[in-house]
Parts: structure tokens; sequence; C-alpha cells
């Protein structure tokens, strides 16, 4: 076997974050991390999975195959209940390119505001104290989960290692705090009563979709590039 394939690992993204997040958790177990920073002329990644799974799929399987390096991609997005599951694999793009977080959180309150109660569902009020005023106007709209997809190609060993992680709460008939991306400014915790962009980074890196994936994953695969 070859001894550079047994140590290195390609995490499939730009994002300085993700790669951060990724690498504490793979560089602990001795690996090297590398992200695709690290390589031109990559093949493009056409992120045409109808689920979370598949589009982490896909991307994984791409780059490993190019590279001949075991490679860890993910595919993360809010899924709101009430909506069937939307945002989902069009989190990136639910208002359309070029993509904002902005007008991707004015038409989830859109959305979730034309549904009214239709469906029979009541807004909850809040328990309590969001930080801000006027919380008295505020709802909970419906219970939604953010999902991180993990996908873990290993060309040499043929396969491909995956697991799924979420994190669960409610959206928040209106944005509160500035920290984060995306979605978070909507995404309300009870169990802090806080938004997810109301947590420092910290925070946020223990209870996240990415953390229970990594955790889930390594329960699954203790000793991934020896499985
Ligand atoms: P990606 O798969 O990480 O590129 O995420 C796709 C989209 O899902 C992002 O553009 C965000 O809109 C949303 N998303 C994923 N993870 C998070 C998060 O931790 N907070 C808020 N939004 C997120």
């Amino acid at each position: 076997m070859n001894i550079e394939q047994t140590r290195v690992v390609v995490i499939a993204t730009s994002n300085k974050g993700k790669v951060k997040e990724f690498a504490n958790w793979f560089g602990a177990r001795g690996m090297e991390v590398r992200s695709l920073a690290d390589y031109d002329n990559l093949p493009e990644l056409i992120e045409d999975g109808d689920t979370f799974a598949a589009n982490a799929r896909i991307k994984a399987e791409t780059i490993a195959k190019h590279l001949s390096l075991p490679v860890l991609a993910d595919d993360s997005g809010l899924s709101v209940d009430r909506l069937g599951g939307d945002p989902g694999v069009y989190s990136a793009r639910y208002a359309g390119e070029p993509s904002s977080d902005a007008n991707n959180n004015a038409k989830l309150l859109h959305e979730l505001g034309i549904l009214g109660e239709t469906d029979g569902f009541i807004p909850t009020k809040l328990p309590s104290s969001v930080s801000g005023e006027n919380n008295n106007a505020l709802v909970l709209l419906s219970q939604a989960h953010f999902v991180s997809a993990l996908a873990l190609a290993l060309p040499e060993q043929g396969t491909t290692l995956e697991a799924e992680g979420r994190c669960s709460g409610y959206i928040l008939s209106e944005p509160r705090g500035t920290s984060g991306f995306g979605y978070d400014p909507l995404f309300y915790l009870p169990e802090f009563d806080k938004t997810m962009a109301e947590l420092s980074l910290d925070q946020k890196n223990k209870i996240s979709h990415r953390a229970k994936a990594l955790e889930l994953f390594f329960q699954k695969y203790p000793d991934p590039f020896g499985a």
C-alpha cells in the first residue's frame, strides 16, 4: 500500500472554516489534512443529487478518483418540516442566483408566511427572551433541521464511508444575531433560548450538524483508513 494514502486526507472544500473543523478531527488521528486549495486543475463538481448524502458522495468520489487519494466531502443545508423538507439540497440558492444569505432568509419567511395556518399549524410564541426587544412579536414558525452528510471516498479500498448528522430547532419569525452564516439568524434553539447566530463559534461547533456528523462518522468507523 502506498504510504501517502494511509496518511493524507483531502477535504473537498475551499471553505477555511470547514477545513479547520475537519482538520481538528482528522489531525487528532495523526492524518495530514489537505484541501482543494492545495490543488490546481480539479474536475468540475456537478452536485445534481436529490439528497445531501448523494451530493457528498458525488463530490468525494469525483475528487478521489482524480487524485487517487482519500477524500472527505460534506454537503449540508436546512430542512424545514412545514415546507416538506425544503429548501433541502437547494439551501445555498433557495432565492436564486447569485446566492445571498439575506435573500434566502427572506424567501424562507415568505414561504412560511404564504402557508399561514392553512396546514393547521398554530405559530408558537417564544417561551421567553431571545435577545433583543419586542419579543412578544416573535413566534416559532416550524420545526427545522440543519443536516450534514459526510462521505469519505477511499479509492484504494474501492469504497465510500458515509454518516449524517442533524441539529434540530425552529424557524423564528425574525432574524436575530450576527455570527455564523446562512440561515443561522432564523434558526432558534430552545435549549439555549438563542438563535444559532447568537451562539459563539465555539458553541456552534460543539452542537452543529457537522459536529454531529463527524461524531457519528468516527463512532461508525473508528479506523476509517484501515476499513
Ligand atoms: P454547504 O453544503 O455547506 O455549501 O451549505 C449549503 C447551504 O446550506 C449554505 O449556503 C447555507 O445556506 C446552508 N447551511 C449549511 N450549513 C449551515 C449552517 O451551519 N448555518 C446556516 N446555514 C447553513
